[in-house]
């Protein structure tokens, strides 16, 4: 059987520990036998990250910006702890946060669903994608307790003052601030993704209340949309749509999903977690950075899986789901695809996300998902962390 070529490189970045171990069996097992894999490799393993002071993770985004395409293994974000085990010079910061910065993108989070894991919300039957604008608002809040009370002004650069509050005793404040230019990057980032999608996109803020501020995020999101997206939106049959986010929350929980939902960072931050809990499993999230200008770079949303890995370096069996890195890998490999127009690559990665939820629909899944399953006539069966690659081999 002669393999599938590829026109552009995708842009890998390995990581770390367990996903390290499971990223270059993915490889192996899954995408090396049927593809000539042609990717630019970038080693985002905290060693080469030290070797290399961080550069290599600027090279990597760089590299994102150029091909357009790049697929991330989870990386460790070192702390005290970690700059102890690895030696490390600096505490290098977050790559995820280096690459966002670099590429200016919003993080969409999906999960990946399978007949067997039902959401807790029995009405859910598609997935609901979170956006989480992930700038400003109170995440780079100035607060201050003000013992004694008194007047707090908010001064601003042309000298009109404004009167917070004249405190009549002790008590806190907050001032916090966002950007045009951050909103819109937000505001594209989601419009783009809902097109590459063909998804609706609802965004929610609290305007009634926030009558500047959040309103401004509202009257941004309308313009662009207005602008520059109305027309391809109809082209897609996709809508865009603004609501109060209490509204949206209740229309979250009524609708059977199949949506995009645009958040404020708060927002974003709070109804992501409760949207994997309520999906059944972290590790069956994907996460995908989306920059303004249309380049993408997929990823699963869970970390490095670090308890698993040290029974796997004490040659114990591990039982480590990777379906969020092989869906990483087919997002990836679907987006080249469709840029490159290389349709047995789309047709391959389709395969594979079947190949991949076919193996648990019938029976064989890691150890995680062996609680969560119900299926009538199916009897779920926990395998190792290699095996469960094996059997969806064996369905491609
Ligand atoms: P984690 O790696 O997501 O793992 C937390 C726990 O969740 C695991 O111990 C495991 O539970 C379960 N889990 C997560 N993914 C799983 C999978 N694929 N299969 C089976 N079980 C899974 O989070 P963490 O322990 O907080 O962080 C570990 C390292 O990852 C840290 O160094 C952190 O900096 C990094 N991290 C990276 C990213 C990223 O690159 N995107 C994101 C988050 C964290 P059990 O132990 O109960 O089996
Ligand atoms: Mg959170």
């Amino acid at each position: 059987m002669s393999k599938i070529k590829m026109t552009t490189p995708l842009v890998e970045l390995d990581g770390d520990e367990m996903t390290r171990v499971l990223w270059a069996a993915i490889k192996d097992i899954l995408l090396k036998p049927r593809i000539d894999l042609k990717t630019e490799y970038y080693d985002l393993g905290l060693n080469e990250r030290e070797r290399t002071s961080d550069k290599v993770t600027l090279d990597a985004a760089e590299a994102i910006k150029k091909y357009g395409v790049g697929v991330k293994c989870a990386t460790i974000t070192p702390n005290a702890q970690r700059v102890e085990e690895y030696k490390l010079s600096k505490m290098w910061k977050s790559p995820n946060g280096t690459i966002r910065a670099a590429l200016d993108g919003t993080v969409f989070r999906a999960p990946v669903l399978v007949d067997g894991i039902k959401p807790l919300v029995s009405n859910w039957v598609k997935p609901i994608t979170i956006a989480r604008h992930a700038y400003g608002d109170v995440y780079s809040g100035v607060e201050a307790y003000v013992p004694d009370g008194g007047k707090v002004y908010i001064e601003l650069p042309d000298g009109r003052k404004t009167l917070v509050k004249d405190m009549p005793s002790a008590g806190i404040i907050q001032a916090v601030h966002n950007l045009d230019k951050s909103i819109a990057g937000f505001a594209r980032s989601c419009f783009n993704y809902a097109l590459s999608t063909k998804q609706d996109l609802w965004f929610s803020s609290k305007d009634t209340i926030s009558k500047v501020y959040d309103h401004r995020f509202k009257d941004i999101f309308a313009e662009i949309y207005e602008n520059e997206y109305k027309t391809r939106f109809e082209e897609a049959g996709i809508e865009y749509f603004y609501t109060l986010i209490d509204d949206a929350v209740a229309r979250v929980m009524r609708s059977s999903g199949g949506f995009i939902w645009a958040c404020k960072n708060y927002d974003g931050d709070v109804m992501s977690d409760m949207l994997a809990t309520a999906f059944g499993s972290l590790a069956m999230m994907t996460s995908v950075l989306v920059s303004p200008d249309g380049k993408f770079e997929y990823e699963a949303a869970h970390g490095t899986v670090t308890r698993h890995y040290y029974k796997h370096l004490k040659g114990e069996a591990t039982s480590t789901n990777s379906v969020a890195t092989i869906f990483a890998w087919s997002g990836a490999l679907k987006k080249r695809a469709e840029l490159d127009s290389n349709r047995e690559l789309l047709e391959f990665a389709e395969r594979l996300e079947k190949a991949t939820v076919d193996t648990i629909e019938s029976g064989t899944m890691t150890k995680d998902l062996v609680g969560l399953f119900r299926k009538e006539g199916v009897t779920p069966k926990g395998v190792g962390s290699i095996e469960f690659l094996q059997a969806t081999a064996e369905r491609l």
